[in-house]
């Protein structure tokens, strides 16, 4: 499938996901990394429960919401589905953590210790067998508009997810500036830094960054997720 396709409305769910397993593969085998240490997170945001059907059909088992509503209530609608797995990627806010630690299999989006409280004593309360896994959203660039801690609080950030016996810590996440892939590169390699200075692979072995535009770069910087909306979905409408 050529990338023009991927605007086209005529392509279907299955084949928009052969195309980005097939990305991924290429990318990993070009960096002489194994294929099946990236795990793909389809975003879902916007897509109604039907397309999600369809993405699993088609194999796609892990889904990425960015609101805790939506969330709640694509999770309601298709619990029929065994095996499917939410993850939380959006800004979370401290009174939406009760509907998070609900829904959600996997947050990649902590970003402050009042949160990791709170989303730690919420967990407790739904009486879940096993700790909620969590990354910690990093914001290399310090752009204001979005969620993520700087880099300078981030070991202050993991003492406090640590401290939470509910919440286990897998690793890392961020969200690049739309400036490119050079940009993308470099804030994706700032983060592998940040991992490499806290701990490393051992205390956070997931690496959550790559997107539509970018998981080409992000797999060669080392991540283990990357978190595709468009490129499974198509053009999203809102
Ligand atoms: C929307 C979104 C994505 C997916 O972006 P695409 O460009 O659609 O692949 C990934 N991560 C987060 C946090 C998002 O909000």
């Amino acid at each position: 499938m050529a990338r023009e396709a991927a605007a086209d409305d005529r392509v279907s769910i299955g084949q928009r996901l052969a195309h980005v397993r097939e990305r991924i593969e290429r990318a990993a085998e070009a960096c002489g990394r194994d294929p099946t240490g990236v795990r793909l997170v389809a975003i879902s945001k916007t897509q109604p429960p039907e397309r999600i059907r369809e993405a699993y059909v088609a194999g796609q088992r892990a889904f990425g919401e960015n609101y805790a509503q939506e969330l709640a209530s694509k999770a309601e609608a298709l619990a029929d589905m065994s095996g499917l797995e939410w993850h939380f990627v959006g800004h979370l806010q401290t009174n939406k953590a009760k509907i998070v630690a609900k829904y959600a299999h996997v947050v990649h989006s902590l970003d402050s210790a009042v949160l990791g409280r709170e989303l730690g004593k919420r967990v407790a309360r739904e009486g879940r067998t096993r700790p909620l896994p969590v990354l910690v959203e990093v914001n290399v660039e310090g752009e204001p508009q979005k969620g993520g801690v700087a880099p300078g609080e981030l070991a202050e950030l993991l003492a406090a997810v640590r401290a939470e016996s509910t919440l286990q810590l897998r690793g890392l996440m961020t969200v690049p500036p739309a400036e490119g892939l050079a940009v993308a590169r470099r804030v994706f390699e700032a983060v592998l830094t940040l991992r490499n200075l806290h701990g490393g692979a051992a205390l956070m072995p997931e690496l959550s960054f790559g997107m539509t535009a970018d998981l080409e770069v992000a797999i060669a910087c080392g991540a283990t997720i990357v978190r595709v909306g468009v490129g499974v979905f198509g053009p999203r409408g809102r």
